[in-house]
This record gives C-alpha cells, sequence and structure tokens, in this order.
C-alpha cells in the first residue's frame, strides 16, 4: 500500500500545474461525477460510487485507474471541457459513454465538437468472455462460446449513435504487452493498474505549495 500511494505522490509532483487531482474509486458502474470550483490548495480526492469525472475547470487532473479496461478520454477542445471514463463490460453495458456525453452536454458542450479517444486495454482477439457478458452488451451468442468481445469497437458504436464524429482508438492491448501495461486478466487481482489521467493545467503553479 505504500508503495502505491507512493506512485499517487510521485504522479501528483510531476504535475505542478494541476494541484488538485481527482479520483475515481470506481465500481463498474456509469455514474459520473462533475468536478467544479477552481482550486486554490493542493488536494487530493477520491470519489466513491462513480467510474467517470468531468471538469470544465484548469488546474484539475481526472484520474482513473484500468488494467484491461478500456480508459475513455473526451474532450471538448472549444468549451475546455474534458471527462474522463473507465468501462469495463459493466460500464459499457451500462451505458457510461452515453452518460458522460450527456453530461458534457449539460454543461454546454455540442455533441459535434467531441473529441473521444479509447486507450489502452484489452483487445477483440484477447478478450474471451461468457454468454452472460455477450446478453448484457446485447450482442448475439453464435456457436459454442467462449465469445470475443472488442470493447472498443463497442464503445465506438455507442459513440457514433450518440452523434459523436471525432472517434480515435489505441490499438494498443493490455494482454498481449507485458513489456509495458498491466492486464487483470494477465495478473490477477495482485497486478498492478494504470493511471490514465487528463485535465487542463494551470498557466503556472500555484505559490507557496
Ligand atoms: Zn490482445
Amino acid at each position: 500500500m505504500g508503495t502505491v500511494l507512493g506512485h499517487w505522490r510521485t504522479l501528483r509532483d510531476a504535475f505542478v500545474r494541476f494541484p488538485a487531482v481527482r479520483s475515481a474509486h470506481q465500481c463498474h458502474g456509469s455514474e459520473v461525477h462533475s468536478v467544479t470550483g477552481r482550486p486554490n490548495r493542493r488536494e487530493w480526492t477520491i470519489t466513491d460510487g462513480v467510474d467517470g469525472l468531468l471538469t470544465d475547470q484548469v488546474g484539475v487532473l481526472l484520474t482513473v485507474t484500468v488494467a484491461d479496461c478500456i480508459p475513455i478520454y473526451l474532450i471538448d477542445p472549444t468549451r475546455a471541457i474534458c471527462a474522463l471514463l473507465h468501462a469495463g463490460w459493466r460500464g459499457t453495458s451500462a451505458g457510461i459513454l452515453g452518460r458522460g456525453v450527456s453530461l458534457m452536454g449539460q454543461v454546454g458542450c455540442r455533441v459535434s465538437d467531441i473529441i473521444m479517444y479509447l486507450g489502452a486495454g484489452i483487445c477483440g482477439s484477447c478478450y474471451e468472455v461468457g454468454s452472460d457478458v455477450m446478453k448484457a452488451l446485447g450482442l448475439q451468442t453464435i456457436g459454442g462460446g467462449p465469445w470475443e468481445v472488442d470493447l472498443r469497437a463497442e464503445l465506438s458504436t455507442q459513440a457514433r449513435a450518440t452523434g459523436l464524429e471525432n472517434i480515435f482508438t489505441s490499438q494498443k492491448c493490455s494482454f498481449e504487452d507485458d513489456e509495458v501495461f498491466f492486464s487483470h486478466r494477465r495478473g490477477g487481482v495482485s497486478e498492478g493498474r494504470m493511471i490514465a489521467f487528463m485535465g487542463f493545467p494551470l498557466s503556472r503553479p500555484l505559490p507557496n505549495r
């Protein structure tokens, strides 16, 4: 645990123009929390029960942790609003992407201005699932299982359905590339997690940190 906190400290120290680090204490749900209020001191806040965070404030670094699940980066560069979501099969089937895009709409984003990037995660060739997951995702099961699911393809389909036009997808597979990525499927519960992060930096660090 000390090591994990030490890694977080290193991350925080590396991002001096982000005094506020906000983390989602993920539960594979679809809740997205809005981070408002300009940070005026250094803080690290973990919000329980959410799998996504949104902010329109500079100096706020949004973070989620992943290891096979997909980090979804959403940004409206014209309004400087961004959201970062964590999506495994549960979040994908629960519609976390739609929730994130909807929340961005509520704070003034036009869907056509939003750019989505789907980051490193398990690929469609490596992600074998049972019929429960296929059913949850609304996918047909043909033949005997297990079946392969491409979460990023599913999320891209959902994104287009919500009207997103600017969709970019990493081809990196967390399961295959053990030199670079942690993988929950490869390493089990003791495996580490990657931190995905996004935000708009302050123009200069806060004084007297
Ligand atoms: Zn793969």
